[in-house]
């Protein structure tokens, strides 16, 4: 049986879509929600681990995308660049996935890797070039 886990980026107008049942019921996929979140006005991100038939996985990516989804695999690597990285803080208030806090006696943030979903989130917002996501 294939497996994957995929983060799914969607406009805020279908947060309320039934996606994940749709996976379900017309692909034959399994799924299993490991993390899922709203922001505001902009976007739902959807963090699955999808089972099933290949074949069926590949058309259920092909609706995605016809719903114009984003895709991202959970395959991909997010890192922080130390030397670019001044501690500003930016990036603890938009990772979806709580990856960054502040060392309390240093106020230095803590990246942690093992918890981030590869949303690319802070790199978008990191003014300093820090964090960057592998293909
Ligand atoms: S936004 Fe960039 S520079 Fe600021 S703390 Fe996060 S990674 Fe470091
Ligand atoms: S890519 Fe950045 S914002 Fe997204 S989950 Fe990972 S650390 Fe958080």
């Amino acid at each position: 049986m294939y497996s994957e886990k995929i983060v799914l980026h969607f406009p805020s107008n279908m947060v309320d879509k039934p996606i994940v049942y749709k996976l379900s019921r017309d692909f034959d996929l399994e799924f299993n929600i490991l993390k899922a979140t709203v922001i505001p006005n902009e976007e739902g991100i959807l963090v699955l681990e999808l089972k099933g038939d290949k074949n069926n996985f590949d058309k259920a990516l092909k609706y995605l995308e016809d719903e114009k989804v984003k895709i991202k695999s959970l395959s991909k690597e997010v890192t922080r660049d130390e030397n670019l990285c001044v501690h500003c803080g930016l990036c603890i208030g938009i990772c979806p996935a709580s990856a960054f806090e502040v060392e309390v006696i240093s106020r230095k943030i803590i990246f942690n890797q093992d918890k981030c979903i590869a949303c690319g989130m802070c790199v978008n917002v990191c003014p300093y070039k820090a964090m960057e996501i592998k293909l």
